[in-house]
């Protein structure tokens, strides 16, 4: 992508933000008790130019799948504020799906799971990664001891590469079941 696109990119307004700029507006429209109080003000023009002075533009990809379309990132302060796509990437073109369309949320989202968690006395509580492959093998031996390997069915991840799910389809073999497949097939 050419410097000249990245500069027309940056002019833009990503579509999801631009749809949530619209509906604040709409709603601080219609409440009088804002309009008095001066909580919103006109953009001037050069903010709508550059609503986001000093980002960068950085070339990334979509981690929802293995597909890997192209993203771009626009950076401010170390903060992903604007999502445009990747025309020139060599797999996606400038397309995406719904998923890597809105990639920039997965990343900014208040409900985004950071951290392991589990779910004691109906509260949901951090963990430690040791504690929760800990937690997940241990229930899996007990499976396995208890039921048999047959008990179980390993669903691959969209994300996987090939070699993920090489490795994946021979863990479920030396588990000892036959039990696998790739999560879209159901
Ligand atoms: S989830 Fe969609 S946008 Fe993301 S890499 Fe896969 S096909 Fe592309």
């Amino acid at each position: 992508m050419s410097a000249n696109t990245y500069e027309t990119l940056n002019a833009k307004v990503g579509r999801r933000s631009f749809m949530k700029m619209a509906a604040v507006a709409t709603a601080f429209g219609v409440t009088s008790s804002f309009a008095s109080t001066n909580v919103t003000r006109k953009a001037t023009e050069e903010e709508i130019k550059n609503p986001f002075p000093g980002s960068k533009l950085v070339k990334s990809i979509c981690t929802a799948c293995s597909v890997g379309c192209g993203v771009i990132a626009e950076v401010q302060n170390g903060v992903w504020v604007r999502q445009e796509v990747a025309t020139d990437h060599p797999v996606s073109l400038g397309g995406h799906c719904c998923k890597g369309a809105d990639m920039i949320d997965m990343v900014r989202s208040e409900v985004r799971l950071k951290h392991p968690m589990v779910k004691k006395a109906g509260k949901w509580q951090r963990i430690s990664w040791d504690e929760a492959i800990e937690g997940i093998g241990s229930k899996l031996e007990n499976l396995r001891q208890t039921a048999g390997p047959d008990s179980t069915m390993f669903l691959g991840s969209a994300k996987f590469g090939t070699e993920q799910s090489y490795y994946f389809r021979k863990f479920a073999a030396m588990f000892g079941t036959n039990n696998i497949d790739h999560q879209a097939r159901i």
